[in-house]
């Protein structure tokens, strides 16, 4: 599995941030920048062949947000419209987690269309901790992925609720990594 990360400056963030709690929502969700594009880049090629592509974002928890510094790159089984973490990618994401003392807080996957959450995706999250987020990238990946062309869901009680255009304007940002190390 491929992992990616916006800063060279990992174990840093790593030291400062281990082992606080995850936070409850709502929370501000804070993107390192490049996020979206290496995930991007990663969701076209399948999307190319008309299959569904998956990413993991993962980073660590601050007392009322998150910050989102790696894209995990798992290899998935996918067709048009289904995709599946197979159980032994599922222990190589857990594993590599635990190593860079980071959490998992979204998994992003397209869809064909512009198709809300589906069926297979409530009954199989990847995540169903509190706050955890599934994003929905439209189109296969195949005209790019923005904050504002994506479906943001979120888990609050064991349901899934999408974030409203003002919801995902207020609660989520793209900063530089220069500029999360200057606030530790
Ligand atoms: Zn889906």
């Amino acid at each position: 599995m491929q992992i990616w990360h916006a800063t060279k400056d990992i174990n840093q963030l790593s030291k400062c941030f281990t082992n606080l709690p995850r936070p409850h929502p709502p929370f501000k969700i804070t993107l390192l920048d490049g996020i979206l594009q290496q995930s991007e880049k990663a969701l076209i090629p399948k999307g190319l062949l008309g299959m569904e592509e998956m990413v993991l974002w993962a980073g660590y928890p601050l007392a009322s947000e998150i910050l989102i510094t790696s894209v995990l790159m798992p290899r998935t089984d996918s067709d048009a419209g289904h995709i599946t973490l197979p159980k032994d990618e599922q222990a190589h994401v857990i594993e590599e987690l635990i190593t860079l003392g980071q959490l998992l807080f979204a998994d992003a996957h397209t869809h064909p269309g512009n198709i809300p959450l589906s069926i297979a995706d409530r009954i199989h999250p990847v995540g169903r901790t509190q706050g955890f987020l599934t994003v929905i990238v439209p189109y296969y990946c195949q005209r790019g992925m923005t904050l504002g062309n994506c479906q943001f869901w979120q888990v609050n009680h064991n349901s899934w609720l999408e974030m409203q255009p003002t919801e995902k304007r207020e609660q989520i940002k793209i900063i530089s990594a220069e500029e999360a190390l200057k606030c530790l």
